[in-house]
């Protein structure tokens, strides 16, 4: 018997091909490493232009912000999002077009809206009256468009309450920006990282409608919809394709809009580069509590502090892959720092192999977002975790 993942990697041959190049690539490397398949994104987002032909893409590049991965869907076509003045300058730097960047995060510092209008930015996200004013203030005219507030229910990583604001308030902005002569273009909203609820989007959309009815009786006709982040990646659990996200939230659209929708903008994070990480950690140490204990603890090279960022309250479960042969046994996986928050999984038994020793490696997919910009600086010496693109 293998270890549950076992399947899930026989049914994916793609990231079966790409596991052979990874093990050879990783032999003699120390451990824990990332590697990202580059070519893997690409298609990634080949498919999203392909099944979501009515959308704009902005890749919400806080995700995995590695310059070969900005690259390439840049050479692509992609737009970008951005949420600092810091992630802007890298785009531009990579010779990335201002007009393809919006600055997406709803809190800002005044110089910043300057240094990005100064560069060339001309689009912006909104939630608040200070926000709108201070907009005005540094940047004369710009596109903005305001975050609703949305409820992250069914999403594995919510984004929920932070940002946005509900449509009441959204309307006296919209007004409050055509007053202070910026150009109120459209509404955005989040529904959640990691989104499994399709649903989340048709009720979003509803109030982006009341919002577009009401922002017309105030003579303002607003332009775009940007429907945010939340597409799924592979983790354990399965969730729908991509295909069905985007013939679903069509629908949701074409049932608000009609069949002349106004424009569409996506933020994809994770969905266009999570399957093409895979982190090799090596095992190291193997023991039990008490002797009675039923479960036993691997610590792994790399923990929450190491990129593992995510699996706070076990949110994400990535799949987690060893080669050995053996009896399955469930197992609490735990990370190496001096921190005891650093448990990875514990409630969710993971099952591996009972042939497992220390000093072996472990595989752990679908790790190509939100985990190397997540490591830290040197929590406890450890340097920040190591990527390779192949
Ligand atoms: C992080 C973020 C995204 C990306 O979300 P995913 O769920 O990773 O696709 C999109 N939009 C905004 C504004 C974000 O902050």
């Amino acid at each position: 018997m293998r270890n549950e993942v076992y399947n899930f990697i026989l049914d994916d041959f793609i990231i079966l091909k790409v596991f052979k190049t990874i093990k050879e690539f990783s032999k003699d490397k120390e451990t824990p490493l990332l590697i990202v398949d580059l070519a893997r994104i690409g298609e990634k987002y080949d498919e999203l232009v392909r099944k979501m032909p009515f959308v704009k893409t902005y890749y919400a590049m806080k995700a995995n912000p590695l310059d070969e991965v900005l690259l390439i869907l840049k050479n692509k076509g992609s737009c970008f999002d951005a949420g600092t003045v810091y992630e802007i300058d890298r785009l531009l730097d990579l010779g990335v077009d201002p007009e393809k960047i919006s600055f997406g995060n709803t809190i800002k510092k005044e110089k910043d809206i300057e240094h990005a209008f100064k560069k060339g930015i001309r689009l912006f996200a909104t939630d608040s009256d200070s926000d709108v004013k201070k907009i005005a203030k540094r940047a004369p005219g710009p596109k903005v468009f305001f975050r609703l507030l949305t409820e992250s229910d069914g999403a594995d990583w919510p984004l929920s309450r932070k940002f946005g604001a509900h449509p009441d308030m959204i309307h006296e902005l919209i007004v409050k920006a055509r007053e202070l002569e910026l150009e109120p273009y459209g509404l955005s909203f989040h529904v959640g990282s990691q989104q499994c609820d399709i649903g989340q989007w048709d009720n979003a959309l509803s109030k982006c409608k009341y919002l577009f009815e009401v922002a017309l009786q105030e003579g303002i006709q607003l332009k775009m919809i940007n429907i945010g982040g939340g597409f799924p990646a592979s983790y354990l659990s399965p969730a729908n394709s991509i295909g069905t996200y985007a013939k679903e939230i069509l629908r949701f659209i074409k049932e608000d809009f009609g069949e002349n929708h106004p424009e569409i903008i996506i933020e994809p994070g994770r969905s266009l580069t999570a399957d093409a990480g895979i982190i090799v950690t090596e095992v190291v140490m193997i023991s039990k509590k008490s002797k009675l204990n039923q479960y036993k603890w691997v610590y792994v090279d790399i923990g929450k502090f190491g990129g593992l960022m995510e699996t706070i309250d076990e949110c994400i479960k990535y799949p987690i892959y060893s080669e050995k042969e053996g009896n399955g046994e469930e197992v609490i996986i735990v990370g190496p720092t001096c921190d005891s928050m650093d448990i990875l999984y514990e409630d969710h038994k993971y099952v591996l192999p009972d042939t497992l020793k220390e000093g072996d490696h472990l595989y752990i997919f679908t790790t190509g977002a939100y985990t190397q910009s997540y490591s830290s600086v040197s929590f406890n010496g450890i340097p920040p975790l190591k990527a390779y693109v192949i």
